[in-house]
């Protein structure tokens, strides 16, 4: 999608296009939507202001939220540490963990152990293993391009197993059939009658973007990093996201 397409979303425009559909679903990816991004990757966790905000949206009636987010569904638990309402549906691995985490996959663990081992000497980068992929933290190397540049020529060796994620300062291997359109397909089909609102920070959303656009739901770009958007609508920053559900939760009051 053209950049130059993407739609703020205000607050009148958000209650408009609320006032069209009686039940809601929310889907949110995690950092750098309804988290701040932060320098230490185990240190995402949730306020307890967004906690309480998000808890008060799952007891919301017509309501469904689900997060879907490319950590580790294990990781995304420790992060949240039972703080959240156990309504809220759950996605690890970009939708491949849902509700609970996938065991690993022979066919896919000794490969990622290669690639772990041929990348061993690197510096400055650290690995966050899941159970059926691997991601490289790159955000303290000196040479990113360069670094970069060495990942993709292994990704070339893998490439009939595993495609490339990039992120946020990260680069990823992931099975092939693996992305964040799985997890909105699946919750679609369990909530059929329910809009589908899907908001997002990174490339990795952009997958889920696309099946949100084809099921006419909502898509929302959180915050302009990424130039490669698929989203409809953009709004500023994690901030923004619980200033919108805080208007569907007073609109909810009024009814
Ligand atoms: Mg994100």
């Amino acid at each position: 999608m053209n950049v130059y397409k993407q739609m703020k979303l205000d607050e009148k425009l958000f209650l408009e296009i609320l006032n069209k559909h009686p039940k809601i679903l929310f889907i949110f990816d995690y950092d750098g939507t309804i988290t701040e991004l932060v320098r230490d990757h185990n240190e995402a966790k949730l306020t307890n202001d967004e906690t309480a905000i998000l808890n008060k949206l799952s007891k919301a009636p017509n309501t469904k939220v689900s997060i879907v987010t490319g950590r580790a569904l294990d990781n995304l638990k420790f992060l949240l540490a039972n703080r959240l309402d156990e309504s809220i549906l759950l996605y690890g691995t970009h939708g491949a963990e849902a509700g609970k985490a996938v065991t690993d996959d022979e066919k896919v663990r000794k490969p990622l152990e290669e690639i772990r081992d041929l990348l061993k000497e690197e510096k400055n980068i650290f690995f966050e293993d899941k159970p059926i992929s691997l991601t490289v933290h790159y955000k303290d190397h000196h040479d990113k391009n360069d670094l970069i540049f060495r990942l993709e020529k292994v990704a070339e060796i893998y490439s009939e197993l595993f495609r490339v994620q990039q992120g946020h300062q990260v680069f990823e291997f992931l099975p092939k059939h693996i992305n964040k359109g799985l997890a909105i397909s699946d919750l679609h089909s369990k909530f059929k009658d329910f809009y589908p609102i899907f908001f997002g920070d990174d490339l990795t959303d952009n997958f889920g973007f696309k099946v949100i656009n084809q099921i006419n739901g909502l898509s929302v770009q959180v915050g302009e990093r990424i130039s490669e958007r698929e989203a409809g609508y953009l709004i500023g920053k994690v901030e923004d996201t619980y200033k919108l559900i805080n208007l569907y939760l007073k609109k909810q009051e009024r009814q």
